[in-house]
């Protein structure tokens, strides 16, 4: 199997604030991250590993470098084709799992097609797809508040996976999870992988969740301090 970039870091920074103030949150970030991989992202808090997900997922702009996405250079695009990026190639999961409140698991997982423009049928029909991905099928008429912690990030999952992204963006997606439903949604996650072959960056603060992943990508102060493949993980069959 060859293995192709579908990310690629090079030389990425990121100032916040100008001038004296200026705190270089990453200072040159080198990544490759191939088709299919399933990277885990650790490191000490503060040492940017939202702040670079977030370019990742171009919710932020770099300050220099390039970020290539299947070989385009994403630092050129304007903000319509960050936006078309975003929607039809990326999926976000996030720690506090980001749902709207009073709306239903299923329309939550709708609103990505409701963005893309998909017609109300075949957002239902994707969405409900979705949703028995993630065993939350009896549970598409609840609202968050209905449901459990563990329960509201599978909504979130299938929110992130409805539009079947390349990509799967997770920054702490079982920071507020207790072991045994952090096991479970890594479980869900590493399914993707393995079945969609869906790409899968995913920064984590616990060695056990982090031994889902292929690669762990160590960061300190704004850099990637070292990069360790996971043997037992790696899938390498050679
Ligand atoms: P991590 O996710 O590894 O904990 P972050 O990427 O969130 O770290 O933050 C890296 C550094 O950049 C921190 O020192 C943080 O305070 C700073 N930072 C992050 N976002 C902003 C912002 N919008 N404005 C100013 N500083 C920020
Ligand atoms: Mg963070």
């Amino acid at each position: 199997m060859t293995a192709e970039p579908i990310i690629s870091l090079r030389r990425i920074t990121k100032a916040f604030g100008e001038g004296d103030a200026a705190f270089q949150a990453l200072r040159g970030i080198d990544l490759t991250i191939n088709a299919g991989d399933f990277v885990a992202v650790m490191g000490p808090s503060g040492s940017g590993k939202s702040t670079m997900m977030n370019i990742l997922g171009c919710l932020d702009t770099p300050t220099g470098g390039e970020y290539l996405f299947m070989g385009q250079h994403v630092e050129r695009f304007d903000q319509d084709q960050r936006a078309l990026l975003r929607r039809r190639y990326l999926g976000f999961i996030f720690q506090g799992y980001n749902l709207l409140a009073r709306t239903s698991a299923l329309e939550n997982v709708e609103l990505p097609l409701l963005y893309r423009g998909e017609a109300r049928s075949v957002r239902r029909d994707m969405a409900m797809e979705a949703l028995k991905k993630v065993g939350l099928e009896a549970w598409s008429h609840h609202t968050p508040s209905e449901l459990s912690g563990g329960q509201q990030q599978r909504v979130a999952i299938a929110r992130a996976i409805v539009a079947k992204p390349q990509v799967l963006l997770a920054d702490e997606p079982t920071g507020n999870l207790d072991t045994a439903r952090s096991i479970e949604i890594m479980q869900l996650l590493d399914r993707f992988n393995v079945e969609s072959g869906i790409t899968i960056v995913m920064v984590t603060h616990e060695p056990d969740m982090a031994e889902f992943a292929h690669t762990t990508v160590h960061f300190r102060d704004g850099l990637v301090e070292r990069i360790e493949e996971n043997q037992a993980r790696s899938g390498a069959t050679a």
